[in-house]
């Protein structure tokens, strides 16, 4: 199979490796959407080794011996990451949190175990949500990070039609997360200074985005929420000031949900506003399946404007350079497009 591998710096190109293998409870899946994350570091720094990737959705086509929840044929999104599938966690849904991790490659005895910038990937059965027939690969392959994090944001905050929800950072994630909150009828409002994802941002139905970096950042949310901040906020920029910025903006009693991994947050300001925080790196593919499949089916139009760029495999160089520029929303590729 082809798999992406990086060559130099800003250089990258497809090479042969063996397909991976199954065993135990693991399903081999051919990859048919495969949307780039964060890879595009190694890519930009020239690490000469294949790149790895966590976001997929495909066709089952071959299963270990212990599978019992898919068979060959069926669609699926491929959760990121690994669990053991024992603890109260991975039963409960959040294996994203399990401390004990399983790893595919020793089980499977491949290489590549679940990387997805490949054509083929392995995953165990029970990390392999299904796709309704009338959703397509591209679609449910923002299952993985591309909603998958806010998407949680908004179901733990329960966002309805009376918040303004604030969405701090407005790249793939927080474009995502924009997704679910205008779908759940949201007032929302942005943080971000890219240009290109402002204007996309305000396409899709955010209000008002303001530039984070702006002496008057803060005031400007104040203005827009009639001096009481925001009901709901959502950290997707992992910059190291950004928390902190969010709960300067909090209303009072207000809730911050965070799929970013950015800087400290002050508990004595948390305690004062009687903010609550989350933690949010994942979301809850056992509970909130239905959910996610109906929100993704619902906001089809809103998907269409996030994924601003789709390429096949053979243009790997070009996706990854479209990434790096961050002038795109979230870029899919077709491993078996030519
Ligand atoms: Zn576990
Ligand atoms: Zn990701």
């Amino acid at each position: 199979m082809k798999r992406v591998v990086v060559t130099g710096e800003s250089q990258c190109g497809l090479e042969d490796f063996d397909d991976p293998g199954v065993a135990e409870n693991y399903a081999k899946i051919k990859i048919h959407a495969a949307p780039l994350c964060t890879e595009f570091h190694v890519f930009l720094r020239g690490m000469q080794r294949p790149l790895g990737g966590h976001e997929a959705a495909g066709e089952v086509v071959e299963i270990g011996p212990a599978v019992t929840m898919v068979k060959p044929g069926d669609r699926v999104a491929v959760m990121p990451q690994s669990g053991c599938g024992v603890c109260d966690l991975c039963t409960s849904g959040d294996h994203i949190y399990c401390p004990d991790k399983k790893d595919p490659k020793a089980i499977c005895g491949n290489e590549t175990g679940t990387a997805t910038l490949g054509q083929y990937c392995v995953q165990q059965d029970w990390l392999l949500v299904p796709i309704p027939d009338d959703i397509s690969y591209d679609h449910a392959s923002m299952a993985c990070c591309g909603m998958g994090p806010g998407f949680n944001a908004n179901q733990t905050m329960q966002v309805m039609p009376t918040d303004t929800v604030l969405i701090s950072g407005l790249g793939p994630v927080g474009l995502g997360t924009s997704i679910t909150a205008l779908y759940r009828g949201a007032r929302v409002l942005g943080l971000e200074m890219n240009p290109y994802r402002v204007a996309l941002a305000k396409d899709m139905g955010v209000e008002a985005v303001v530039d984070p970096t702006s002496d008057d950042a803060l005031d400007e949310i104040m203005d827009l929420t009639d001096g009481k901040g925001v009901d709901k906020s959502v950290e997707c920029s992992s910059v190291e000031t950004a928390p902190e910025f969010l709960i300067q903006a909090a209303a009072l009693r207000g809730q911050i949900a965070s799929p970013g991994w950015g800087g400290p947050i002050n508990a004595r300001d948390v305690n004062r506003k009687g903010l609550t925080v989350h933690g949010c790196w994942h979301w809850n593919h056992q509970r909130d399946a239905s959910v996610m499949m109906g929100t993704i089916r619902g906001a089809e139009s809103l998907l269409d404007k996030v994924i601003t760029h789709t390429f096949p495999f053979s243009e790997v160089q070009q996706a990854l350079e479209t990434r790096a520029s961050n002038e795109c929303g979230k870029i899919i590729l077709h491993p078996w497009e030519n």
